[in-house]
């Protein structure tokens, strides 16, 4: 018989976000010399144009490089960097510093299972830092690890650390989210990033490799239902041929499925590891995280944005949403804006119906408005153009994400709260 596809076990997507400035682009080249993702070559080479420029090395030029062999076409990997812990295959979903960095993190695009919180030790907890923190909050990134970097510039005093730790501490409290640990390091130096730093003989936690170590892979419960977001649709010779990655649950071979919103059923007659054919392999089901590539028993007109799931467990046909939203864009979101919206693979357009309570990250504070400005986040109803293929948040946190775009910009994003109608 047949195989099962599964989702990679190792696999852990992370980010690292802080303030501008705080040390991410330093701590990621660190993490890529100390875990061998960079040859002693490479390195040396790095050193040696530093020398000739006259200028001090970075250990975010490590990053740079790689953005070079990328926009050269050298990377086969054109996404994204990737390094090993001892147990772990690490993901980092998206380079911080990059213009484009808190839209990548709410469309979704950039699914984060963990996150690194960078705090500059001699600077504290700034809006930005508390910012991040929230959106992490806000996205369901539920393991988030606080890092104080540049302790050299404090001179490893703890008494500065335990003051940043217990205001982090009580800030992400807040929000309901716990740190997995806080700790002390610097970036530049080497102090705790991959060995324990004798600096700080006062810290007796995790280095930062081992908090990376110590992260669960991403593993969308089993017991959710399925939820495989159509993201092509190809013929190839007299098949047609669906395509997307199984958000949730599970695929069989046999049995009985609908499309949402068009509520077209079929049963499924083969699946495929995706990319598929000609390089796809044949399997009897499949696992929520693996791509896919599945036939029909019959000829069905199904296109890109909708959702295969179950008959006894389909996601609604949307024409109206809550959503709870981070708002990036200058122009302030009102009633009656018009915006794109994107859930999973689909889109329509959508227009603001109400705007609900605003908050202030920075301070965690609510208040009444009437619109929803930059920086700040609120809830609001959207009234949708045509039907799409939607679950609240709650109920399917892999499914239940929205993204806003004006003007072909992304301008905010979130979550679906609920389904209106
Ligand atoms: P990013 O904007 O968060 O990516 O920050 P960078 O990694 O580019 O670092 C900003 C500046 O802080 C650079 O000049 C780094 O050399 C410096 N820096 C980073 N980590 C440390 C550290 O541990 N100690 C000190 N003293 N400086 C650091």
């Amino acid at each position: 018989t047949l195989p099962v596809a599964a989702a990679d076990r190792h696999l852990v997507r992370i980010v690292i976000v802080g303030h501008v400035d705080h040390g991410k682009s330093t701590l990621i080249g660190r993490l890529l010399h100390e875990t061998g993702g960079i040859t002693p070559q490479k390195l040396d080479q790095l050193k040696a144009i530093s020398a000739r420029r006259g200028m001090p090395f970075e250990w975010s030029f490590l990053l740079d490089s790689l953005q070079a062999e990328r926009d050269q076409g050298i990377t086969i990997d054109t996404s994204q960097i990737r390094f090993q812990t001892p147990s772990r295959d690490i993901i980092l979903i998206d380079a911080p510093g990059h213009a484009e960095f808190l839209r990548n993190m709410i469309t979704g695009a950039a699914q984060a299972d963990a996150a690194l919180l960078l705090i500059d030790a001699a600077e504290g907890v700034r809006d930005q830092t508390r910012r991040h923190g929230y959106l992490l909050h806000l996205l369901g990134v539920k393991q988030v690890t606080v890092v104080v970097n540049k302790m050299d510039r404090v001179d490893f005093a703890e008494p500065v650390f335990r003051a940043i730790e217990n205001e982090i501490a009580a800030y992400l409290a807040g929000l309901g989210v716990r740190a997995s640990a806080v700790i002390p390091i610097s970036a530049r130096e080497g102090d705790s990033v991959s060995a324990r730093g004798a600096r700080t003989p006062w810290y007796e936690g995790p280095t930062v490799l081992e908090a990376l170590d110590g992260f669960e892979p991403a593993r969308a419960p089993g017991d959710l239902p399925l939820r495989l977001p159509v993201q092509a649709v190809y013929k190839f010779d007299d098949r047609r041929i669906i395509a997307g990655r199984i958000e949730t649950g599970e695929l069989e071979v046999g049995e009985e499925i609908v499309f949402q919103p068009s509520g077209k059923t079929a049963v499924v007659k083969t699946i495929e590891t995706w990319p598929a054919p000609p390089a796809g392999r044949e399997v009897r089901a499949l696992e929520a995280g693996a791509p896919a590539a599945i036939t029909l028993d019959r000829e069905i007109f199904v296109e890109r944005g909708e959702i295969v799931a179950k008959p006894s467990a389909r996601p609604h046909a949307a024409r109206r949403i809550r959503v709870r939203l981070f708002w990036l864009a200058d122009e302030k979101l009102e009633v009656g804006t018009q915006l794109i919206a994107r859930l999973a693979t689909s889109e329509a357009r959508a227009t603001v119906a109400a705007v609900h309570q605003v908050v202030d990250p920075g301070h965690l504070s609510t208040f009444e408005a009437t619109g929803i400005g930059r920086n700040q986040v609120g809830e609001v109803e959207l009234a949708l153009s045509r039907p799409i293929a939607a679950d609240p948040h709650g109920v399917n946190p892999r499914t239940g994400r929205v993204a806003l775009e004006i003007g072909g910009r992304i301008a905010g994003g979130g979550l679906v709260v609920s389904v209106l109608d």
